[in-house]
C-alpha cells in the first residue's frame, strides 16, 4: 500500500520500519524533521510537511501525542483532512479523546474519507517486535481494507465497533495500566526500603501470577535507576485525564490516586520522563 505517515516518535518510529519491512510504500513526515532519517535511510520517502505525507496516499496513519495536537495535525491549516484523497483510510494511531474521534470521523465522511481510531498497547518494545495490540473503532468497511496493514505491526487487532469505540478500549487498558504502574512502583518502593536486591525479586516474580510485561519493563528500567521514558508521564497523565471524562460521575479511586502521584512525579522535573517515575513520588511521600 502506499501509506504517509505522521509523527515518528518512540512509537511511530518503530511502527512505520516495521511498514516498510513489509513491503509498503512510505511518505514519512515528522514536524522535527530530523526525527525521521532513519526511515528515510531505510527507504521511506520524506516528506516535508503533512500536506505532503497525506496527497495522493490510499491510507494515512497519525501517531502523535495529546488530543489536541491530533486536531491540530487532522484539522488545523494545511491538516490531514483539506489534504486526503477521497476514498482514502486516515488511522489514527495516538490515544486520543473518544469525543474527537467521533467528530474527525464525522468530518471526514463529509469528504469521503473514513478516519478510524485505533489506539495501540505494548510500547516501543512492542511496535520494535510487531507485537502490538491495537483497539479498533470505525467504518466497518474501511476498517478490513487497512487491517492487512495494522496486522504487519501488531499481534492482535479488534474492532470495537464505531468511531470513538477504539479509544474506549484503550481507555479501559489505560485503566489496567494506571493500576499496575502503581502496583510495581509501590512494591519496588518497599523491596528497596526493605533492602532486597531488585534483580533477585524480578527473577523470583516474574514467573509468578504478578509477574506481566509492564513488570518487567518497569522493575528492569527501576532497578537500572533509569528513568528515560519507555512511555512518558505526560502522556500517562493525559490518558488519566481522557479515562477520567470518560467515565463521568463513576468513582475510580484507582485512578484518582495515580493521578495525583504521577502530576507529583511530575512537578518541577517535566513529563518527559518515563511512567515508572511514579516512584520518586511516592519515596517522597514516604519521607
Ligand atoms: P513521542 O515519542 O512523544 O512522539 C510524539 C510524536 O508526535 C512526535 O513525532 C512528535 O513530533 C509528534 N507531535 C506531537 N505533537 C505534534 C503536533 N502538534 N504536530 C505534529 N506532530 C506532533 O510519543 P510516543 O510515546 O510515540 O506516543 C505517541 C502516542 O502513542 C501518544 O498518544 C501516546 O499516549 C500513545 N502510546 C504510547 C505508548 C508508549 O509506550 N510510548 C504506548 C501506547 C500508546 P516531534 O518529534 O516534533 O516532537
Amino acid at each position: 500500500m502506499r501509506v504517509g505517515w505522521i509523527g515518528t516518535g518512540l512509537m511511530g518510529e518503530p511502527m512505520a520500519r516495521r511498514l516498510l519491512a513489509a513491503g509498503h510504500r512510505l511518505a514519512v513526515y515528522n514536524r522535527t524533521p530530523s526525527r525521521t532519517r532513519k526511515l528515510v535511510a531505510a527507504g521511506a520517502g520524506a516528506a516535508g510537511s503533512v500536506a505532503e505525507a497525506v496527497a495522493g496516499n490510499e491510507v494515512v496513519v497519525t501517531m502523535v501525542a495529546l488530543p489536541a495536537d491530533v486536531e491540530q495535525v487532522f484539522l488545523g491549516p494545511g491538516g490531514v483532512l483539506a489534504h486526503a484523497a477521497p476514498g482514502s483510510v486516515v488511522v489514527d494511531c495516538s490515544t486520543s479523546s473518544p469525543e474527537l474521534a467521533r467528530r474527525l470521523a464525522e468530518q471526514g465522511a463529509e469528504r469521503d474519507v473514513a478516519v478510524l481510531d485505533a489506539p495501540v498497547s505494548g510500547g516501543p518494545a512492542g511496535a520494535e517486535a510487531g507485537t502490538l495490540s491495537i483497539m479498533a473503532g470505525g467504518d466497518a468497511e474501511a476498517y478490513a481494507r487497512v487491517r492487512p496493514l495494522l496486522a504487519a505491526v501488531a499481534a492482535t487487532v479488534v474492532h470495537h465497533g464505531p468511531p470513538g469505540s477504539g479509544q474506549l478500549a484503550k481507555l479501559v487498558n489505560q485503566t489496567l495500566v494506571a493500576g499496575a504502574t502503581l502496583a510495581v512502583c509501590e512494591a519496588y518502593a518497599l523491596a528497596h526500603r526493605v533492602g532486597l536486591d531488585p534483580e533477585l525479586v524480578r527473577e523470583s516474580t516474574r514467573v509468578g501470577v504478578a509477574g506481566s510485561p509492564l513488570f518487567d519493563f518497569l522493575w528492569t528500567r527501576l532497578a537500572a535507576g533509569d528513568l528515560e521514558p519507555g512511555f512518558k508521564l505526560d502522556h500517562f497523565i493525559k490518558d488519566l485525564a481522557l479515562v477520567r471524562e470518560a467515565a463521568g460521575e463513576s468513582p475510580l479511586p484507582g485512578v484518582g490516586l495515580v493521578t495525583e502521584l504521577a502530576e507529583r512525579a511530575r512537578a518541577g522535573r517535566g513529563g518527559g520522563r518515563g511512567t515508572q517515575a511514579l516512584v520518586t513520588a511516592i519515596m517522597e511521600r514516604a519521607r
